[in-house]
């Protein structure tokens, strides 16, 4: 070998190993809604409302607000006469009341795979069945998702011990579940309702969207043997949450979330000889790359990309931009 290419040799030894996952990073139902807020902007101007973050990511709000977006919490912050987006996490039918009793001009970006949830949970209603909801207190999906039955119809399990407990009347029981729970975890408090209600009845095509399940796949190729695993993605954003969880269960040595890879210390690096790097549905791939770039301005790093599936998930665009 020549010096050259024993230079290279050492060089490629030495250097950090990053197994970047994928998929990873925005989801069909993020882009739809990230792209419903920039075409309603270019169809009518700015300011454009938006309800809610429209995705758990500070990076993507912060540039939507600077091209004109206005977030609010309640519609009660609604200019009259401005167009209004509901965000991708769904919103309760009050919300909707709300809306046509004001006229406002609403662009609904509730993804369509929370929809579906929603639509189970008013057809188990419908036909007289109570129903569980297995998800997170508070998460905005949630909330969607709770207002879709009277509250005496409608429980929320947030873990086993709750699954345990829970002693609906008697009659007919459903379950139904947030899109961006873990596998894993959701699977264990299904076993204990399905032990307690032999005759509970469960969506035909799990709750937990395509694209929860392919990022928890992903990272579990990535993670076991890494020192670190590394989740671009919000504290606010629970898929990239189970993400962090998924990988240190599936044997990454540490795991934690990076919200802002510009300000990331990369003193969490040192020491490490493999890492692996994935993102939240709500995080764009731009983010992936400034903490690409940075960790490799600071060592030498040899990258290789691990396959989990490959998607081709695209939704049609709320109906009065597609109209557009
Ligand atoms: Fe839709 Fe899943 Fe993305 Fe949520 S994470 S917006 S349910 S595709």
């Amino acid at each position: 070998m020549s010096n050259a290419g024993r230079d290279e040799d050492r060089e490629a030894r030495r250097a950090l190993r990053i197994r970047l996952a994928a998929p990873r990073g925005f989801c069909a139902g993020v882009e739809r809604a990230v792209r419903s807020v920039e075409e309603a902007l270019a169809m009518f101007g700015a300011p454009v409302f938006v309800r809610h973050e429209i995705v758990h990511n500070a990076h993507v709000v912060n540039r939507l607000r600077s091209m004109g977006a206005v977030f609010v919490d309640e519609l009660g912050d609604v200019v009259a006469g401005r167009p209004v987006i509901l965000s991708a996490h769904g919103a309760p039918p009050s919300v909707y009341d709300e809306a046509r009793a004001r006229s406002l001009m609403t662009i609904d970006a509730t993804c369509p795979l929370v929809s579906k949830v929603h639509n189970e949970v008013r057809r188990h209603v419908a036909q007289g069945r109570q129903v569980l909801v297995i998800g997170h207190q508070g998460h905005p999906e949630i909330v969607g998702t709770m207002g879709q039955a009277p509250i005496s119809r409608i429980s929320l399990i947030t873990s086993i011990a709750d699954a345990e407990r829970i002693s609906p009347p008697p009659g007919a029981i459903a379950y139904a579940t947030q899109t961006t729970l873990s596998l894993d975890e959701t699977a264990a408090i299904i076993e204990v309702l399905k032990r307690r209600f032999p005759a509970i009845i469960g969506p035909h095509r799990s709750d937990i969207c395509y694209a929860t399940q392919n990022r928890q796949e992903a990272v579990k190729k990535i993670a076991p043997g890494a020192d670190l695993v590394l989740v671009v993605g919000s504290a606010h954003s629970s898929n990239s949450r189970r993400l962090v969880e998924t990988a240190t269960l599936a044997g990454a040595k540490k795991a934690m979330l990076v919200e802002d890879p510009e300000q990331f210390d990369l003193r969490a690096i040192i020491g490490a000889a493999v890492i692996g790097i994935t993102a939240g549905a709500s995080a764009p791939e731009e983010l992936v790359e400034i903490l690409l770039t940075r960790i490799a301005d600071t060592t030498p790093v040899s990258i290789e990309t691990i396959d989990h599936v490959e998607e081709d998930v695209v939704f049609k665009q709320p109906l009065m931009l597609a109209a557009g």
